[in-house]
């Protein structure tokens, strides 16, 4: 049976066009499980009784079961086990200006990014929509409260996942839905120019954020996989392809990985090669595994490294770390829990 919560509007007004029912019923149905939180078709009582039976008969409502849920100042980490045994993590951060949830894509990731604990396990599969969409229902559910923002930058690459990830976020944009504004929802891409190029001319507005991490391609090869396939020239061709067909801002994001990529000479390229474009470097503090041959960079190599960016005009910032004691850096918690 299918899962309802892979269905975006859309496509339940196509539905229900071919049952012969009114499209509008979509936007019911939408409520009764996004806005209301009910996971029972017989309770959806503006349906009519046919019709509440023909949807119990035609599909499920699947959420996740929560294997573990982590708390740390002001961040959650939750560990879920879907239906097939796998497990995925979410986490969330709660700021002054609201909560907001990272989510993962994939089961595993392909990339091979040799900082991240999730690149060392290949991907098992993609998560199907509802999967995606549950992670954040549940999340809301168990804190009684609203995500002001998604960031896909949990464990997997979001375009390796292409159509279910654009249908996740229609789902959690749609007025009807989660109703998360577009421009509180970021896509994070290690960088496949295809998709790059064919996320620009999406109608929707969410925010797009590329993980650079290296200003050069030996660098960035030797820290990201995707690099032997993409290079540089070919990412930074489709960011300019995505600036043009936009005009959104995109954000650049950058690893500090101690003595590898955080030297005077890197942030003067990096500055080069970023000059001119509408972006801003988002610098990245990075959380130490056990079993990581990578440091953290110093706070007075981060500090040099923004004040030759800025000083070459490229707007940046750096990304406040969290939960180091809650293993939320993407694959930790899940790692973990796999080994015990
Ligand atoms: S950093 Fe992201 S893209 Fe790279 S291996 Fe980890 S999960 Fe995949």
């Amino acid at each position: 049976m299918n899962n309802i919560l892979d269905y975006t509007l859309e496509d339940l007004e196509r539905y229900f066009t071919d049952i012969d029912e009114k499209k509008y019923v979509a936007s019911q149905l939408f409520d009764w499980i996004y806005k209301r939180n009910i996971y029972d078709f017989s309770k959806m009582t503006n349906l009519s009784n046919n019709l509440r039976d023909k949807l119990s008969k035609d599909f499920t409502i699947n959420l996740p079961i929560t294997k573990k849920i982590l708390k740390s100042k002001g961040t959650t980490k939750y560990l879920f086990e879907l239906s097939d045994g796998n497990l995925i993590e979410s986490v969330i951060m709660e700021h002054g200006y609201g909560i907001s949830a990272c989510i993962s894509t994939q089961i595993g990731c392909n990339m091979g990014c040799s900082f991240c604990q999730s690149g060392k396990t290949k991907k098992i599969r993609n998560l199907q929509v509802s999967e995606l969409v549950a992670q954040i229902m549940f999340i809301e559910s168990n804190l009684g409260k609203k995500i002001s923002s998604v960031v896909l930058m949990g464990i997997g690459e979001p375009f390796d996942n292409y159509e279910n990830v654009m249908k996740f976020v229609y789902i959690i944009n749609d007025k009807n839905g989660l109703n998360i504004g577009a421009r509180r929802i970021t896509i994070s891409t290690a960088g496949i120019p295809k998709f790059i190029k064919k996320y620009a001319l999406e109608d929707i507005k969410a925010n797009l954020a590329i993980s650079l991490h290296a200003p050069n391609d030996t660098l960035r090869s030797n820290l990201m996989n995707i690099n032997k396939a993409f290079s540089l020239k070919e990412v930074m061709s489709a960011i300019n392809f995505y600036l043009e067909k936009t005009h959104r801002r995109v954000c650049i994001q950058y690893i500090m990985l101690d003595n590898i990529n955080d030297s005077k000479k890197c942030a003067i390229e990096l500055a080069e090669l970023l000059s001119g474009l509408n972006i801003y470097v988002n610098l990245i503090a990075y959380n130490r595994t056990s079993n990581s041959i990578f440091k953290p960079s110093s706070e007075k190599r981060i500090e040099c490294f923004i004040n030759i960016l800025k000083s070459k005009g490229i707007d940046t910032c750096v990304r406040v770390k969290f939960g180091h004691d809650i293993n939320a850096s993407c694959g930790q918690l899940k790692a973990n829990f796999e080994s015990k």
